[in-house]
Formats: C-alpha cells, structure tokens, sequence
C-alpha cells in the first residue's frame, strides 16, 4: 500500500462519517487493462512491458521481459514518453463528488470518461460526499460540521422531491443539489495521462479529494505495471 500516511491523514474522521445522513466513501476498481495477444504473449510481452517491447522498434532490438522492464524505466528517465500510450486503463469509480468530476475532467489529454446522468438516473437514491475536515482537530467541531452538512442534504433532497412531484424534470431538478453530491464513472485513460494525472494529483497542492482518489488510483496500478509508476512515489 502507497500513501498510506497521507490516506489516514484524509481520512482521519472517516469513522465519524459512517452513520451520516446517506453518506458514501470513493471505491475504485480497475476493471481492464490491455493485454497483448496470445502471439504475443508466447514471446513474454506482458500488459507491463508493451511500452518498451513496443519501443524497441527504434533500434529493431530484443530483449528479455527483465530487459524491458528496465527500458521501461530508461524511457520514463528519457522522457521518451509516447510508448507509454501502448497500455489503456478502465476504471470504476463511485463515491466521488460532482466537485470532484469538475476538476478531473479539465484533463483532457488521453483520458476519458463515462459518468451517471443525473438526466436519466433518478437523485431519490443518491449520496453525498462530506467533506474530510482533516486540517480540524477537535472532534467535537467536526461533528458539529458534519450535522450542518447533513441538514442541507437532507433539505436538498426534500426540496428535490416536492418539485418532483409537481412534474419537474431529472435534468431541471439536479440544478438543486449541492456539489458534494455523489456521482459514479468509468474513466478510460492511458498510462502516459495516467502518470500526468498523478503528477499534477498526487502533489500536496492538489485538492484533498481528487489527491484521495490519485492515491487510491495509484495503488490499483502499482500491482498490474508497477515499473510504469513507481519513480512517481520518490518524486
Ligand atoms: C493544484 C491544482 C490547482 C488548480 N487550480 C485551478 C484553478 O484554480 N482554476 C482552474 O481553472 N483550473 C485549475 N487547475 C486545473 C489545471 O489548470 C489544468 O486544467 C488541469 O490540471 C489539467 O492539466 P493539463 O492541462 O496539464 O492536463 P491535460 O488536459 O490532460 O493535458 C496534458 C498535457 O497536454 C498538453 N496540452 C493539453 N492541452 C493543450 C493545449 N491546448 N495547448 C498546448 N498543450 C496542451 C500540456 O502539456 C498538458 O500538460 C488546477 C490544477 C491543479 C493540479
């Protein structure tokens, strides 16, 4: 597990969060990643070293699966970069706030994505993301933070379902809600937007939740193409 100070830190009042008012916390599962064919394969090219088997047309070379996953590691180092492109990644991701798809989706190179329409998908079952108030110490004030922002969802939602009632449509209605209201994606990124994103999002300068989910995201990757991502923990 990487991040794990920083995750605990995020998540520090986690505990407290458990029983609020339709709370939900980030989950994220990599659901595929592109793998050679069987061809392929039978020559020991792996999801983790097609960017240098693939590079290694530079040169016409070959070279061991050892071999290229220290060319790997040279073209990261060489900022050779466009190999990279060889390896696509899908995601899924829930518990994420509308705030959170605001800032993701100014990436635009390389990364895409589809995420619930609150056009099509109903709110009567939605959640909400609370914030992590882990710059607050006292646990007291934190609770007290916590029930405000309980009382605005649950104000949001009762007003959402009286406009629902009188006849109002789902993408009319959405303008209500806060942006801590959840929503869920699949995003399909390459591994060379992937290291971007993690750079500009791992960074202690990024927001709190969308650095939450780099480090989540980071950790889902590390176990599929770790030579691909793992310069970017010393860094
Ligand atoms: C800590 C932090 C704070 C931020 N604060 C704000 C903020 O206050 N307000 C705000 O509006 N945004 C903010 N952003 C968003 C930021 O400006 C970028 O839009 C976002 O991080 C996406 O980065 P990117 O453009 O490098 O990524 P991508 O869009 O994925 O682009 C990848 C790379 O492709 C190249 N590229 C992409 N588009 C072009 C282009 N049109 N021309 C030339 N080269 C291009 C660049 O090299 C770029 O780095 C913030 C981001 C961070 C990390």
């Amino acid at each position: 597990m990487y991040f794990e100070e920083e995750l605990k830190v995020i998540d520090r009042w986690k505990y407290l969060r458990q029983s609020l008012f339709r709370n939900e916390e980030p989950e994220v599962r990599l659901v595929a990643v592109t793998r050679p064919v069987q061809d392929y394969e039978d020559q020991n090219v792996t999801t983790e070293t097609l960017p240098a088997f693939t590079a290694r047309q530079s040169h016409e070379s070959k070279g061991t699966h050892a071999d290229d996953l220290r060319l790997n590691r040279k073209l990261i180092e060489w900022g050779h970069d466009t190999p990279l492109q060889a390896v696509q990644f899908v995601y899924q991701v829930t518990g994420i706030s509308k705030s959170l798809a605001g800032q993701w989706t100014r990436h635009k190179i390389g990364i895409g994505w589809t995420f619930r329409s609150t056009r099509y998908v109903k709110a009567s079952s939605n959640t909400f993301v609370y914030p992590a108030l882990e710059y607050i110490d006292s646990e007291d004030t934190v609770r007290e933070v916590y029930s405000v922002y309980e009382e605005e969802h649950r104000h949001a939602l009762e007003v959402y379902n009286k406009l629902l009632a009188k006849g109002v449509n789902n993408q009319e209605l959405r303008r209500l809600m806060p942006v801590g209201w959840s929503t869920s994606a699949y995003v399909y990124i390459n591994a060379r937007a992937l290291r971007h994103f993690f750079k500009l999002r791992l960074a202690y300068a990024a927001e709190w939740e969308i650095r939450r989910l780099a480090y989540i995201m980071f950790n889902r990757v590390m176990d599929v193409s770790p030579s691909l991502f793992e310069d970017l923990v010393k860094k």
